[in-house]
């Protein structure tokens, strides 16, 4: 009888796993045609100068509407799509349509005019040799200068070859782009790395500023108190991500964290609502 519900047990395994698989080479293969499709659409979650209180900026998340499945979460596909190599064309696309919205808003609002716009960059699209060439040109066609345009890269991603990510980043900050480590803390990257890289801010993770305000817990204050003590010795920015609360805003304006990011202002933001808090000019 056991060896018969081992059996059952095994196939039921085998069942799901195959399932699994069918889903995933599914999901594959709508992912190559979401793009002619246009099934893309990025978000924009504003970042705030916490001392002023103003939006200085907007984060570009990208979203898939797929026509069965509804919204995909970017952790579902960015991963597969980094896997396959699709992430190239996605990421351009991403960054060509980054552009042309902040070009946009900068025609039309008097607030956009300083307003910088952050991309996100995936392992692939950072080891990819077209990259400079590639943003070099959609900055271009968006008539936009270098420093409006941040890139985004996981502490992961840069410690996986750090001579390559150095000379990468050399090549990218050489072009005025800004560059910020993305999810840091959560990488296993030392703080001592951190001056022999051209970074120009660090986003700390929101896995620390969550826990910030809980009464047992206090690690996450201790981190983010010493992440951005070490960062500005450095002369390098800090932007605290995933503020949700009005204390957590408090908390990290007082360690005089620049920039901040977070549920509390905003969730990111389909273009015309985007569009519309960044003409309301809002103060927190
Ligand atoms: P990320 O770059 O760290 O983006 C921040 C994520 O945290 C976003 O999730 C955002 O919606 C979420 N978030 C922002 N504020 C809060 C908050 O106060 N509370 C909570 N709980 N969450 C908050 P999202 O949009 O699902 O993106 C997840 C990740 O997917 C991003 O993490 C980024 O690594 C990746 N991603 C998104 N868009 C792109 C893209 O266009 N290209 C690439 N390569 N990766 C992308
Ligand atoms: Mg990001
Ligand atoms: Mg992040
Ligand atoms: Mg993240």
């Amino acid at each position: 009888q056991a060896k018969a519900q081992g059996r059952a047990c095994y196939e039921q395994f085998n069942q799901n796993m195959h399932e699994q698989m069918v889903g995933l080479l599914q999901l594959d293969n709508d992912l190559r045609r979401a793009i002619e499709r246009q099934e893309f659409q990025l978000y924009y979650q504003p970042i705030v100068a916490l001392q002023e209180g103003t939006i200085v900026g907007f984060e570009a998340l990208i979203r898939w509407l797929h026509p069965q499945q509804g919204l995909v979460a970017p952790q579902t596909f960015i991963h597969l799509a980094e896997e396959t190599g699709l992430i190239l064309p996605i990421g351009e696309w991403m960054l060509f349509e980054a552009c042309r919205q902040l070009c946009q808003w900068q025609q039309g609002l008097p607030q956009a005019k300083d307003l910088t716009m952050s991309v996100n960059l995936s392992g692939k699209q950072f080891s990819n040799p077209h990259l400079a060439k590639q943003i070099e040109r959609a900055l271009h066609q968006a008539s936009l200068t270098p420093e409006r345009l941040k890139l985004e890269i996981t502490e992961s991603v840069i410690m996986e070859n750090t001579q390559l990510s150095k000379d990468t980043l050399s090549v990218l900050r050489d072009l005025g782009l800004q560059i910020c480590i993305d999810d840091f803390g959560t990488g296993y990257s030392s703080l001592s790395y951190l001056h022999r890289f051209p970074i120009n801010a660090l986003k700390v993770d929101r896995s620390f500023i969550g826990v910030m305000d809980a009464n047992d817990e206090n690690s996450g204050l201790a981190i983010t108190q010493t992440i951005t003590t070490l960062a500005h010795r450095l002369g390098v920015d800090v932007v605290a991500e995933g503020i949700e609360t009005a204390k957590q805003f408090d908390l990290v304006k007082t360690f005089r964290c620049k920039y901040g990011q977070g549920y509390f202002f905003s969730k990111p933001l389909p273009p015309q609502q985007a569009q519309s808090l960044l003409a309301e000019a809002p103060r927190w």
